[in-house]
């Protein structure tokens, strides 16, 4: 062989090698929150923890289950959703917490990345999975934000299932309404809650989804950050999707999920610096208590809280489920 061949098949071959030594990216990968707060391993049931944790595991799964059959980082985010919506155990659908009036008050956002669609519902009471009614508002009308009795009019038109006030009922969440008008001090989990998941698709699409029932003996008409776009949701393939988690006024007044994709965009900070300035310097010194699920579209996750723990969990292709709740659970 002439020896300029010789070189030109061991260069080539070298290459070969290190490509396929080298990791692969992973096309898809999902994040999830079931709320934060004063979580305290303390002061957690073992049963109880262990049936958080499987909930969580079973919700990052199916989204999951959907982007590696190729289904849309949407689809993954309103299954996940929706599936928490049906779960009484968190804060958001058949589990929301009751407003002062005794009622619940539900409100739900969702956003493409692709395309920055978004679709937001607030203050509706009977509507069974407020993040379909979101879904259906950005693809089936010309608005992004629908209140209360509209809101629950274009639900019927759309066919989207309406059920009675009663379904929402739950002996947990009464209680905790009788407590807190009482004076007693309610645990975090009493108090608030939200549901939220962020996805990556194999398109490279990033989507975000937020469902709440807001806070415990909350004003009537009371509308926190979950549905707001930019302050408890926010998706742009362009840096990366949100959903937040905590005391939603001071989500509001931080503009929490568009604050991170601005410090990426104009700043170039990566995904970890960013989510870590807004949640662990800026929301903290407002006073703002909670976190948040971030991901971006080289499926780099980040998922910091400032308080004692967040309901969380992930899943990178080919890696393992990761679920969490406290602080010392490090990801
Ligand atoms: N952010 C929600 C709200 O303020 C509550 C929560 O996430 O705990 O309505």
């Amino acid at each position: 062989m002439p020896k300029v061949h010789f070189v030109i098949v061991i260069i080539a071959s070298l290459l070969a090698t290190s490509f396929a030594n080298a990791p692969m990216k992973p096309r898809f990968a999902i994040a999830i929150h079931g709320g934060a707060g004063t979580i305290l391993k303390s002061q957690i049931a073992p049963e109880q923890d262990a049936l958080y944790r499987q909930k969580l595991a079973e919700a990052v799964e199916a989204g999951y289950a959907i982007l590696e059959r190729g289904g849309t980082s949407l689809d993954a985010v309103q299954a996940v959703v929706e599936r928490l919506e049906d779960d009484s155990l968190f804060n958001a659908g058949k589990g929301a917490v009751f407003n002062s009036d005794g009622k619940v008050e539900l409100d739900a956002s969702i956003m493409d990345g692709q395309t920055l669609k978004a679709g937001a519902v607030a203050g509706v009471h009977h509507v069974k999975n407020p993040i379909r009614l979101a879904r259906a508002v950005m693809e089936q009308s010309e608005h992004v934000f629908l209140i209360g009795e509209g809101a629950e009019r274009f639900a019927k038109e759309r066919g989207i299932e309406l059920v009675d006030e009663s379904y929402f009922f739950t002996e947990a969440r009464w209680r905790s309404l009788q407590k807190a008008k009482a004076k007693e001090s309610l645990t975090e989990k009493e108090k608030h809650g939200t549901v939220g998941a962020v996805a990556l698709d194999q398109f490279g699409n990033l989507a975000a989804a937020t469902s709440t029932g807001g806070m415990t003996n909350k004003k009537f008409g009371r509308i926190g950050d979950s549905p707001i776009i930019g302050a408890g949701t926010y998706a742009d393939n362009e840096t990366c999707a949100i959903s937040a988690t905590g005391h939603g006024e001071y989500f509001i007044r931080a503009v929490v999920a568009h604050d991170v994709a601005a410090l990426m965009r104009y700043k170039r900070l990566s995904l970890k610096d960013a989510t870590n300035e807004v949640v662990m310097n800026k929301l903290a010194k407002l006073g703002g208590t909670g976190g948040l699920v971030a991901i971006d579209r080289n499926a780099n996750i980040a998922m910091p809280f400032n308080t004692e723990g967040m309901y969380r969990a992930s899943k990178v292709e080919g890696g393992k489920t990761f679920v969490a709740i406290y602080k010392e659970e490090q990801r």
